[in-house]
């Protein structure tokens, strides 16, 4: 596995109390270092072209971003930039871009340990956080190279509203995204399955608050994997946020550390059985930072690992909360999503 990442993600500073904060990437550093103590190999991000963005923006909203370059903005209600914000962030997009070509190239993992992060960015506007949509740039990039068939996974607590509506209607894309719902961005219901020729091609999986490992574990394997495994990607990329961990503060769902690294090993294991192991994770929200560090230490741990094994679930007394889920819904979607292949 490769690791991409750098201390200077540090200089996108947002205001005081704000939860996507500078000491997210402290907390990358820390990962990093740990890992090549181990031996494993890192590598610094390359900015990402205006080409490469301009395959997922509007011009328009490119030229919005270049002129705030240097100061600080207020682009939505919780999304600031300050001076080297949009030079962090092209690195952002660019680590994320690179995580691709090196899964594709060495048919093995990249993880990409980046903040801003990017999926509520949409084509024309920065949102929640976000001012590229990483991911998505990275997706569009695997098109451009001659990939038919790109996944993307996104276990995200929130949904990924922009990289949802970027590739609605693209069927190369497949776009599976498991989140709590209701709740912010207030998108991701089961009934948005894409649109056009892309009819089919996105898969929500809305989860209520309170989701355990054991729903995630049900609704991945009943309804997720089944889908990607029929979708056959020939990359599969991860939108990694881990603030559906237990500690959060932003959300209200109840994932352990250990379930993390199960979800990683199992998103390694289809990438694996589809596309020899070509897999490429960005990271997106998390901001309980010892949530974080714990979370990407077991991930690392899962992709960085020599062979992979059967994925550790955490045999706990929790059981599925069912009802409470939206597995029904999953599996009711699942039927309308077989229609379209
Ligand atoms: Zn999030």
């Amino acid at each position: 596995m490769l690791l991409i990442t750098s201390p200077r993600f540090e200089e996108h500073v947002t205001p005081p109390g704000h939860p996507e904060r500078m000491e997210r990437a402290h907390v990358f550093d820390a990962a990093a270092a740990r890992w090549i103590e181990k031996g494993g190999r890192t590598a610094p991000p390359r900015s990402a072209t205006r080409e490469e963005l301009a395959r997922v923006h509007d011009v328009a909203y490119l030229d919005q971003m270049e002129a705030i370059a240097g100061r600080a903005a207020m682009l939505d209600a919780d999304t600031f930039t300050s001076p080297e914000s949009q030079e962090i962030a092209l690195m952002a997009a660019g680590a994320a871009t690179q995580a691709a070509d090196h899964a594709v190239d060495h048919h093995e993992a990249a993880f990409a340990l980046v903040r801003p992060p990017g999926h509520h960015a949409e084509r024309d506007r920065a949102m929640g956080f976000c001012l590229y949509n990483n991911v998505a740039v990275a997706a569009a990039h695997a098109l451009a190279r001659g990939l038919d068939r790109v996944a993307i996974v996104d276990f995200d607590v929130h949904h990924g509203n922009g990289t949802q509506w970027i590739f609605y209607e693209e069927p190369r894309v497949l776009y599976v995204s498991s989140h709590q719902f209701p709740f912010y961005p207030g998108t991701g219901a089961a009934d948005e399955v894409g649109r056009a020729a892309g009819a089919g091609f996105t898969f929500n999986v809305p989860l209520e608050a309170g989701a355990t490992d054991a729903d995630f574990r049900l609704v991945y394997r009943d309804a997720v994997f089944p889908v990607l495994d029929r979708f056959a990607p020939q990359l599969v990329l991860v939108s990694a946020g881990f603030d559906a961990h237990e500690r959060d503060p932003l959300a209200g769902m109840r994932l352990t550390t250990p379930a993390f690294g199960a979800m990683a090993m199992e998103l390694r294991r289809v990438a694996e059985r589809c596309c020899d192991g070509r897999l490429a994770a960005v990271t997106e929200g998390g901001y309980d930072v010892r949530a974080l560090a714990d979370s990407l230490r077991a991930v690392i741990a899962v992709l960085g690992a020599e062979t992979s094994t059967d994925p550790q679930w955490p045999e706990g007394t929790v059981e599925p909360t069912r009802g409470r889920t939206s597995v029904n819904v999953a599996k009711t979607l699942l039927g309308k999503y077989w229609k379209f292949q």
